[in-house]
């Protein structure tokens, strides 16, 4: 039903419906695979360092574009990691959770009417990000069965008024790493026709075969790329937010001024602790996330083979898109996911959630596996019992 109050802007996109399962999960006391966030403890030396900077009274506005000790932490990382040379007072923006970031980067760059290519499946927020700037989300199909990059594809939707690609690696929902060739085709693209890349890599250190490679580094990439991560998923804290913009300095002074009218910044002591473990790290926390990460996966998906959902494996973030045809009877993705909720105690997202034309996903949901073993564990007993059962 349509709501008077509601502006046009607003009436373009309806609630998440990955929270909105979170309540489904709630309401049938089922281990909910849905919403992506950690049922584990954040690392004790995070928490206390936290509590130390509220202690040590770091409770007033941080720099709009955040403290000069986390921006110099995320500049040291990714010179570290990726061997990305970021100046920490032109070219960071600490924002409110990559959420914040990816709105704040399209309300800075893109004017109404300008188009936006976005790989499908997505990630839910690109949408209603373009929508709230304006801009025109472009959503082009993955190549099946394995879902790969097609440049051609992309090509062909390219007008006068595309201003930029979206690109998610680690990605949510597939679970897809792009590879290095499928990364080239996307740089040649922009390169190409002078395209901007806006990418969200908030899932960079949970990669399960080869290593995250950021678009910015390739071949005249880091002058055009926009490069979106964050705290959430490396630390396990996603209700803290705290997420980072790299940018070339003029496009991070416009990403900078749209940041500070929403939000003035992201919470200053969080800043302090997210920068102290940055700091103190090494790569052997880096390493035994993605072990930890990769027991995870294997806890779930010969589990969900078993109770007939067909799946390809992830290489990286933590999330798997299952195919339901063999057991939703002829119920579509929602009808079935509610059911799970409720016959199963399992709750996943609907994947028409991630497609623009919901039939594209009416045979898919997607299991988020950031939980402890046993959580993963006593999902599997109870799907395996649900298939058994005759669904
Ligand atoms: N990124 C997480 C997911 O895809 C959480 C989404 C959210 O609630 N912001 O499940």
């Amino acid at each position: 039903m349509p709501n008077p109050r509601s502006s046009r802007r607003a009436a373009r996109f309806s609630e998440s419906v990955i929270r909105e399962m979170t309540r489904v999960a709630r309401e049938h006391g089922a281990v909910n695979l849905a919403q992506g966030f950690p049922d584990f403890p954040a690392p004790a030396f995070l928490k206390d360092a936290a509590c130390a900077a509220i202690q040590d009274d770091q409770n007033q506005y941080a720099i709009t574009w955040g403290t000069p000790r986390l921006r110099h932490a995320v500049a040291r990382r990714y010179a570290e990691a990726y061997g990305m040379t970021v100046d920490a007072e032109r070219e960071i923006v600490v924002t409110c959770g990559a959420t914040e970031a990816m709105a704040a980067v399209f309300l800075a760059l893109f004017d109404p009417g300008d188009e936006v290519l976005i790989p499908e499946p997505f990630y839910e927020n690109y949408g209603p990000d373009a929508v709230l700037a304006g801009a025109v989300p472009v959503y082009v199909p993955l190549e099946e069965p394995d879902l790969q990059f097609d440049a051609d594809a992309f090509a062909h939707r390219i007008s006068p008024r595309t201003r930029a690609v979206v690109l998610n690696t680690p990605n949510n929902p597939t679970g897809r790493v792009f590879t290095g060739a499928e990364l080239e085709a996307v740089a040649r693209l922009c390169r190409t026709h002078g395209l901007l890349a806006v990418t969200d890599e908030i899932y960079e250190y949970i990669t399960y075969e080869g290593r995250h490679v950021p678009l910015a580094t390739l071949d005249g990439m880091r002058e055009r790329t926009v490069t979106v991560s964050g705290a959430s998923k490396t630390f396990a804290v996603t209700g803290w937010r705290v997420g980072t913009i790299v940018a070339p300095p003029d496009i991070t002074d416009a990403i900078r001024k749209v940041h500070d009218f929403l939000t003035v910044g992201a919470p200053a002591p969080l800043q302090d602790a997210v920068a102290a473990a940055m700091e103190s790290f090494g790569e052997a926390y880096y390493r035994s996330l993605r072990d930890e990460y990769g027991a995870r996966r294997d806890a779930l998906l010969p589990g969900l083979r078993k109770a007939g959902f067909h799946c390809r494996t992830p290489e990286g973030a933590y999330y798997v898109l299952a195919d339901i045809s063999g057991l939703a009877e002829g119920d579509d993705d929602v009808t079935f996911s509610r059911r799970l909720a409720r016959d199963a105690g399992v709750a996943p997202v609907p994947g028409s959630s991630f497609f623009s034309r919901p039939d594209l996903g009416r045979h898919l949901v997607r299991f988020a596996f950031c939980k402890r073993i046993e959580t993963l564990e006593h999902a599997v007993d109870r799907l395996e019992r649900f298939s058994r059962s005759g669904s």
